[in-house]
């Protein structure tokens, strides 16, 4: 399956233009092009699908926009802000929230969620974390909602503080985007602001319009239209010299062509609103994702590097930080920004490289033949003379594939491999890379 993007005049899901795909085999083009949701891998999600060629009845399209209307959150983005401004007045013994619907109950609607569970009491403390009182969408292939631990979040934070940031354009980052804005709430001297653009539309019942924005980052949809995108816009502009960064962590069964070209889009916005003389700066940006995925964001990237800190999560418990028998993270830090101004936590085991002017993680040694520091996965990796290159710990050189692999490969010539690992032998739906056990 290739993407071949999103197509001007692209029909719509309730989720925006869809995107065009075609199905490839060996790298050519197969059959007929469709179109199908943008920000949903499983049919069960979204189950749009329409062929590029179809005709597509006026009752057709009639009964689509209707579908898509009625597929549309219950309140409006501004409905939702006035209920929060109602439900702050409210004592604490009367403030409810609904964990079936996900929602912030007024008193006049106790009565219609009556049979579902729901939390009382609710705090200032908990609506100043909005990620820690709504449940994760872990769903796999749509939200992969996995949320940094807080040391990971902590650091990120800091980093882009010490950096010299004061605005940050949090994509898909709820939890880094919350720890800002109590941050600011609460200290006088921080002066960092952030903009959540998420397509988990229950974040609106606790910002403002200028503080998040529903978007899709598959198809660079802002749901909220013209004014959500001026926002944005606006919050890009670097007005009194503040400077801003794009954090972004995508869910990882992502395409990361759709992503890298929403991306673009984001980039060329903030490059709009530049005063001249910068024309060939990119907007400062750390994408967060696998490891493995290093060779794909640099189609797309070629500016950006790959950090080796790793990044922890809190309700995933493949990319968890623990104190014995630790599960390295795969996740990783893609970023255009000078690797050596990375600074890496030394009490984490990180140590700067002078001849590679970046920090690396505790495994990493410096290969005297690659001249560089070859780890990927935080693991001390092996040179190769016959491969010319640093290898996995657990490679062997095999004679009859010519290139190193595990020791109990099998050595028959598989066509092209995972689009995700590169591997033979299984597709990227069925990739172990993405599995989360
Ligand atoms: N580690 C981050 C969360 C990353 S999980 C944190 O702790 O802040 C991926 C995030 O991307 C989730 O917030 C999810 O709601 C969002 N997301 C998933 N699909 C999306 C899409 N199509 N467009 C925009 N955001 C999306
Ligand atoms: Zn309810
Ligand atoms: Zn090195
Ligand atoms: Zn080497
Ligand atoms: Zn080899």
């Amino acid at each position: 399956l290739a993407l071949l993007g999103p197509a001007p005049g692209a029909p719509c899901c309730p989720h925006g233009p869809a995107l065009l795909f075609v199905k490839t085999s060996q790298g050519k083009e197969e059959g007929r092009r469709f179109y199908a949701c943008s920000a949903c891998r499983d049919r069960k999600d979204c189950n749009f699908f329409q062929w590029e060629d179809e005709k597509v009845s006026e009752t057709r399209l009639a009964a689509r926009e209707e579908y898509n209307r009625n597929h549309q959150p219950s309140f409006t983005h501004r409905q939702n802000v006035d209920r929060y401004k109602n439900f702050v007045l409210l004592p604490s013994s009367k403030r409810r929230f609904c964990q079936e619907c996900q929602q912030l109950l007024l008193p006049a609607e106790w009565g219609k969620h009556s049979d579902h569970q729901f939390l009382c009491d609710i705090t200032t403390a908990q609506l100043k974390s909005p990620s820690q009182l709504l449940y994760p969408l872990e769903n796999k292939k749509t939200n992969a909602q996995y949320l940094f631990a807080d040391r990971s979040c902590q650091f990120l934070l800091n980093l882009l503080v010490d950096l010299g940031f004061r605005r940050v354009l949090s994509v898909g980052t709820p939890r880094l985007h919350e720890m800002i804005q109590s941050k600011a709430s609460q200290e006088e001297e921080f002066s960092v602001r952030s903009l959540l653009l998420d397509i988990d539309f229950r974040y609106s019942q606790f910002y403002t319009e200028d503080e998040f924005c529903h978007y899709n980052m598959f198809n660079h949809h802002f749901f909220g239209g013209e004014a959500a995108r001026e926002t944005c816009r606006k919050f890009l502009c670097e007005e009194n010299g503040e400077r801003v960064i794009m954090i972004t962590d995508p869910p990882f069964g992502g395409l990361v062509e759709a992503l890298a070209s929403s991306f673009k889009k984001l980039m060329a916005m903030w490059r709009e609103t530049e005063k001249e003389g910068l024309d060939n700066r990119e907007m400062p940006t750390f994408w967060i994702f696998p490891y493995f995925f290093e060779s794909r964001i640099l189609d797309f990237f070629p500016s950006f590097s790959m950090m080796d800190y790793q990044v922890d999560y809190d309700n995933h418990a493949l990319y968890k930080h623990g104190k014995t028998g630790r599960r390295q993270s795969p996740v990783r830090i893609f970023t255009n920004l000078t690797p050596s101004m990375i600074v890496l936590p030394e009490e984490e085991g990180y140590r700067f490289c002078t001849v590679c002017q970046r920090y690396v993680s505790s495994g990493n040694q410096h290969c005297e033949i690659c001249n560089s520091c070859t780890s990927k996965d935080g693991r001390q990796w092996k040179h190769c003379v016959l491969c010319k290159k640093c290898v996995k710990p657990s490679w062997f050189h095999c004679n009859n594939c010519n290139c190193c692999a595990l020791q109990k490969h099998s050595c028959e010539k598989t066509d092209v491999g995972c689009f995700v690992c590169g591997k033979a032998g299984h597709k990227r739906s069925a990739c172990p890379s993405l599995s989360h056990a």
